[in-house]
């Protein structure tokens, strides 16, 4: 046995830490809503074909980063590294695009194997939204909009830049390509290893290179945006007016290209320079043949995807936990009456901690650990009459209160 340790790369989520990434998925939820995004889910594993036929067989995850086994029947698996490819494999199972356009939203933990550090996990969180079977530009804009939305909602806007790149549709990325190649073909010696071996495959991917010596090569260049065709200049233009209008700054980052093959025209990441190295926090861009290429009917896509491990440390403060009221019984005899008056507390919708043992002092030492608002404390001759102690405490105050009506009392507390 290799230990108790949590396999490398993953990590237990205690509950301050769990109370963070919920709030940041139950904002991202709220926000998506609010412009009609519906949450789904799509199982965690997938046949591996679903991830390979639309990552594409040299992008970073397929070569690298995919957790994939063979299970006891024989099928190739994969432990989903992202949410577009299972979301748009659901389009086509479901023959869900006789109703375009399609809004969702999701949530969940995606597998890569990657280096762990900050920010870097082999089983991280993502929230994301996918808009499918919208063509126009206007798409672009809605969903980046929605991403602005959400930073903003969880407090962290004036902290992150918005990028903006085209890559175009698919002939200005073709143009492109071939220039690129050219120009790339003579620094080859000096490019990564990695970076080689893109050059065939997947020359592209090369701008985005975290190489320092990839990076300087690539300051020189040629500009993705010479290459663009009137439509991709229209379309991208659009989506520059359409945030403008909408009071969205952006800047333009000629350098960002998504890592994955389906992307053409908007690309975007939402970065910042408060964690380092793992500085994006949402990213996302247009996807128009990723569902025709898995097979499914031409079904233009846009979406995005937000790391919640990054957001939460970007949001520092970790929300509160509900203060509970305590219910304190003085005396052992006095527990099970204790148990009944807490259990209608939380039945009328109280959070309520009850101390399992202890005399009165440590029990309410304990509610103060868990800063508690109230407490509820039952001594034999209030019991006895009937009624029972309310202590407020923040402000030490005490007042007697029926049994018949705590609910009442402690509606302040709530
Ligand atoms: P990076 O360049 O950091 O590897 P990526 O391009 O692989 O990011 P995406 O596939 O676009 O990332 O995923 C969207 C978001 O999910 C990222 O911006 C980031 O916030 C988060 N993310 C991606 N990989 C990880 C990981 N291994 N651990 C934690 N968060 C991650
Ligand atoms: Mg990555």
């Amino acid at each position: 046995m290799a230990g108790l340790q949590p396999v490398r790369g993953t990590r237990d989520i205690l509950p301050e830490e769990r109370r963070a990434h919920r709030h940041i998925e139950e904002t991202g939820r709220i926000v998506a809503e609010r412009f009609g995004y519906e949450e789904i889910s799509t199982p965690i594993f997938e046949f591996s074909d679903v991830f390979r036929r639309t990552l594409g067989d040299t992008s970073d995850i397929v070569t690298k980063e995919m957790y994939s086994f063979t299970d006891k029947g024989g099928d190739e698996i994969t432990l989903r590294p992202e949410g577009t490819a299972g979301v748009a494999r659901m389009l086509i199972a479901g023959g869900l695009a006789q109703n375009l356009p399609l809004k969702y939203f999701y949530q969940g933990p995606m597998f890569r194997y990657e280096r762990p550090q900050k920010g870097r996990f082999r089983q991280f969180h993502q929230i994301g939204v996918e808009l499918l079977g919208v063509s126009e530009p206007e798409g672009d804009v809605e969903i980046i909009a929605l991403g602005a939305a959400l930073l903003e909602a969880i407090g962290v806007a004036g902290d992150t830049t918005l990028e903006l790149n085209t890559l175009g549709n698919s002939a200005s990325r073709a143009a492109y390509r071939e220039i690129l190649v050219s120009f790339l073909s003579d620094h080859r010696a000096d490019l990564s290893e990695d970076s080689q071996s893109r050059l065939e495959r997947n020359p592209l991917r090369i701008l985005d290179s975290k190489n320092e010596g990839d990076r300087r090569i690539v300051a020189d260049a040629p500009d993705f945006s010479d290459s663009l065709d009137a439509e991709s200049v229209e379309f991208f233009a659009a989506v520059k007016q359409g945030l403008e209008a909408l009071g969205i700054g952006y800047s333009l980052n000629s350098r960002l290209v998504r890592g994955l093959d389906y992307y053409c025209h908007t690309a975007f990441e939402f970065t910042t320079q408060a964690l380092g190295a793992q500085g994006t926090v949402l990213a996302g861009g247009r996807y128009d043949g990723l569902v025709g290429q898995m097979g499914g009917p031409e079904t233009p896509g846009v979406g995005w995807a937000a790391g919640i491990e990054r957001l939460a440390l970007l949001a520092g403060e970790t929300p509160m936990a509900p203060r509970p009221i305590a219910v304190i019984p003085v005396s052992r005899e006095l527990s099970g009456q204790a148990t009944v008056i807490a259990h209608d507390l939380r039945r009328g919708g109280f959070v309520v901690e009850l101390a399992f043992r202890g005399n009165m002092s440590k029990r309410l030492k304990r509610a103060n650990r868990l800063n508690a608002r109230a407490a509820v404390i039952l001594g034999p001759d209030e019991v006895a009459r009937g009624a029972a102690t309310i202590r407020d405490l923040d402000s030490g105050d005490q007042s007697e209160a029926a049994l018949g009506s705590l609910s009442e009392h402690l509606a302040a507390y709530r």
